[in-house]
């Protein structure tokens, strides 16, 4: 049985049968026999039952955020805002099936056309930050498509994974088409790469594992995208306003208890704005409430786990320069207070790996130049920031700095509207808007001669 914790009590709040090789190949044997049947629904119907299982979701919307906030330690607002875009993925890609559009292409002697054919059976791994809502950027647009699956979430967060399944069923998604396996990364993760009759893995979770499954996806030449870890810069400008920026800057990080692919971990300050950027933040971070997630109240809950407490407290041992130290609870549950550290070198271990844990580090830069070679010297690139009132600086960092999402004078990243993933080791393809389909068909050339 897997035993799912309650991250904030350190107890026990459900059990559930663990998922091996036998009931993943069994997943996969249903998903490879709903497939023909999935795919042939007409495009109007299929995106109508697609509505349909938004509406459900919208209808659980309030018990779904719930069983998150608990199961992942997540502040229930942002649960809530979790499960909304759940539903709006859903009714976004809804549109998909109607939407498939070819190309007609000239040619010689006839007449040259391309579809966008579904794949098959498309296996979805995702971490445990945000369950559901990671899950659904995989789900919709594969279903969409007219694909099958077989999810397998995280072992800690398989709670809302499971419900989902009954949901879509319920919804009138055809039996098989949906399918769960909640089970350990390295037996039913592995084996969903491994196996001959999944034609695709879209993946989540951190690079090392990342790079594990491209190695392995090569026996069969399965069609992968990854989406994997980040150290995102925050770059601010003395030009910004120092106040928004100061003010922005913690939740960018320890949002989710820093356990964030996206978390702005790195924030780069321009010297000469320094102490009063500091000033600033230490006043907001001293600010934030951390407690209980299910409080309306709680800004940032525990770590997922006290494994991952464990590795975040290695990167503030008895040497690091802590500047800013926020409050966290006493007694049960993975508590740990957000923590800045500063001043720090970019070629120190807390600013080259991904913490996920609610520990930023400020690292100075002199000027435009430096911020961009600082901000560019990581293996990742997965989001980030700039900070200035000046426009045209604005842009030329935002076109040099090697990351797939960028905000200015904002720390948001993702939109159900628009494409999310990274450059060089963050990862391989893009969820979300248009392009997320892309990667959920193959593209068929027809040529008819005339
Ligand atoms: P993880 O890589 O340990 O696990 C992710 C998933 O992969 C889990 O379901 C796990 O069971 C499974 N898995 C583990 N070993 C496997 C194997 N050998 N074969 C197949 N599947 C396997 O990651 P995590 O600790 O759950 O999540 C944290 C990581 O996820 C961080 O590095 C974070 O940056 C990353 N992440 C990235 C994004 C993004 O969109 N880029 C979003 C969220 C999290």
């Amino acid at each position: 049985m897997i035993q799912v914790v309650e991250p904030a009590t350190a107890e026990v709040m459900a059990e559930l049968p663990r998922a091996g090789v036998e009931e993943t190949d069994a997943a996969v044997a249903r998903a490879k026999a709903a497939f023909p049947a999935w795919r042939a629904v007409s495009p109007g119907d299929r995106a109508g039952r697609l509505r349909d299982l938004a509406d459900a979701l919208d209808s659980r919307r309030e018990d779904l955020a719930r069983t998150e906030a608990r199961n992942a330690g997540k502040p229930i607002g942002d649960a809530r805002a979790e499960m909304e875009m759940v539903v709006d993925t859903f009714r976004y890609y809804a549109g998909a099936p109607e939407r498939l559009l070819g190309d007609t292409i000239p040619v010689a002697g006839g007449v040259d056309m391309t579809f966008r054919e579904p794949l098959g059976v498309v296996g979805l791994i995702v971490p445990w930050n945000f369950p559901l809502v990671i899950a659904s950027w995989k789900l919709a647009p594969a279903l969409a498509a007219g694909n099958t699956v077989v999810l397998k979430p995280a072992e800690l967060t398989p709670l809302t994974a499971v419900e989902f399944e009954k949901i879509a069923v319920a919804a009138g998604i055809p039996d098989g088409a949906v399918n769960v396996v909640p089970g350990p990364g390295s037996v039913c993760g592995q084996r969903l790469v491994e196996h001959p009759d999944v034609a695709k893995v879209a993946f989540t979770g951190s690079t090392e594992v990342g790079r594990r499954i491209a190695e392995s996806a090569a026996g069969t030449i399965k069609r992968v995208t990854l989406e994997l870890g980040g150290k995102s810069a925050n770059v601010v400008f003395a030009d910004a306003d120092l106040e928004e920026a100061a003010a922005a800057a913690p939740l960018a990080v320890f949002g989710n208890a820093g356990q964030d692919c996206c978390a702005r971990s790195r924030i780069l300050v321009e010297r000469s704005a320094l102490d009063r950027f500091m000033e600033r933040l230490e006043e907001t971070v001293e600010g934030l409430k951390v407690g209980d997630p299910l409080d309306e109240s709680s800004e940032m809950g525990p770590l997922i786990s006290e494994d991952q407490r464990s590795t975040v407290s290695a990167y503030v041992d008895g040497e690091a320069p802590v500047a800013i130290r926020g409050s966290a609870p006493e007694g049960p549950g993975f508590w740990f207070p957000p923590t800045v550290l500063c001043p720090v070198g970019n070629d120190d271990r807390a600013a080259r790996e991904e913490i996920f844990g609610p520990v930023a580090v400020v690292i100075p830069f002199r000027d435009e130049e430096e911020a961009l070679r600082l901000a560019n010297d990581t293996i990742y690139g997965l989001s980030g920031s700039i900070w200035t009132r000046d426009g045209a600086k604005a842009m030329r960092a935002a076109r040099a700095m090697e990351t797939g999402v960028i905000s200015i004078n904002s720390n948001t990243s993702v939109r159900v509207t628009t494409p999310f993933g990274g450059f060089k080791q963050s990862g391989v393809g893009r969820e979300l808007g248009p392009h997320a389909l892309d990667h959920y068909t193959e593209v068929k050339n027809v040529f008819v001669a005339t």
